[in-house]
């Protein structure tokens, strides 16, 4: 095996096998990294062309009933500022993305268990009464086939839940005892047969997570083939059990942008804020990796810095305006441009 036709076989094939992607993964050079990427980039431009799609995104909520060891706004973490966003705050985070050029809405929070069905579907369909054009994308954890299906019948369009890791040891190291790496599975599963448009993901650099478990969740994206897949690094924070580890990287998290691009060329594959957060330019070089979703926050400026999955995240501090403002500049300097559009998967 040498890696450049194991690249050439993904562009062709969009598919290895578990070996030949652990083997990509332990043995790639950066000339391989870049050869991944110059094919990732062509398969994203003959797709896309150069348009970056953009997803206001408004964190509802950090109140959450897990405990996820990575996550700052896990149950257990005392120090966490709590807030919850009214059904009118969200409505006014839409109107002023709505005026930005926003035509996707992604409400995400923890587990909160105030944000019911009855909750959730009043806000879905005043969003989508008020702004018909859009999408509107849930990423609220895992909840139950019957919630899932009211909540697509009040007309949320897309679910975001990310896997976190293929692998079931891995999960389990990951997550407290009470949480269920079947149960995240068969939400995924759930969603899907429902209708949704639905993204999976995982943390690159995560504790303990080797090539071995990557290689697993390359396999996955390319057997389930998600309509979205958020891969950003993990980031440590302080007030968690894994506040000492090290954080992911972003030739590691890039790399990976690259290979998924090559999997499922029509991916929708947002280059996350986590990786702008370890990287001044971590979101134009996602871009340049194969990556082809941005993700400005819309969350009032007063919550911002409460949402804190992980130490330093960026973006807390401006209004919604200079959030995309700021990333309209910052792709258009690697030649790439924000549209005004849904920005569904282009099957
Ligand atoms: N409660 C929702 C939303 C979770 S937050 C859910 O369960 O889906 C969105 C994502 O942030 C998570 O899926 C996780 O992959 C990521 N995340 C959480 N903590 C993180 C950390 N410390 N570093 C990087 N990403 C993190």
């Amino acid at each position: 095996m040498n890696c450049i036709d194991l690249i050439l076989k993904l562009e062709a094939e969009h598919s290895l096998t578990l070996p030949e992607y652990r083997f990509l993964l332990d043995s790639r050079t950066p000339e391989d990294e870049a050869f991944a990427k110059e094919k990732a980039v062509l398969l994203r431009k003959r797709i896309y062309g150069s348009a970056v799609f953009v997803r206001g995104l408004i964190e509802v909520s950090n109140i959450c009933k897990n405990n996820c060891f990575y996550c700052g706004i896990r149950r257990a973490n005392a120090k966490a500022d709590r807030y919850r966003l009214t059904a009118d705050q969200i409505l006014e985070c839409a109107d002023e993305g709505y005026s930005l050029g926003f035509r996707t809405f992604v409400l995400q929070g923890g587990e909160d268990p105030l944000f019911t069905d009855e909750v959730l579907c009043d806000i879905i369909k005043r969003i989508k009464l008020r702004y018909p054009d859009c999408a509107v994308t849930l990423s609220m954890g895992e909840r139950s086939r019957e919630s899932y299906a009211a909540l697509k019948q009040a007309g949320a369009d897309r679910y975001l839940l990310r896997h976190e890791t293929a692998n079931r040891a891995h999960y389990e190291k990951l997550h407290p005892k009470e949480m269920s790496f079947d149960h995240r599975m068969g939400c995924l599963q759930t969603l899907r047969e429902l209708g949704y448009q639905v993204g999976a993901g995982f943390m690159v650099g995560s504790p303990y997570q080797t090539n071995a478990e990557l290689a697993e969740d390359l396999k996955f994206i390319e057997t389930f083939k998600p309509d979205m897949c958020g891969i950003g690094p993990f980031i440590p924070h302080a007030d968690t059990p894994f506040a000492d580890r090290p954080a992911g990287t972003v030739k590691d998290t890039c790399f990976l942008l690259s290979l998924i691009r090559l999997i499922h060329p029509p991916v929708l594959l947002p280059s996350t804020t986590a990786l702008g957060t370890i990287h001044p330019q971590g979101r134009e070089l996602g871009i340049l990796a194969g990556a082809n979703v941005v993700m400005p926050n819309l969350s009032p400026v007063s919550v911002r810095k409460k949402y804190e999955l992980y130490d330093n995240k960026i973006c807390t501090g401006e209004e919604s305006a200079q959030c995309r403002g700021c990333l309209e500049a910052r792709m258009r300097s690697v030649g790439y441009e924000i549209v005004t559009d849904r920005g569904d998967i282009k099957k």
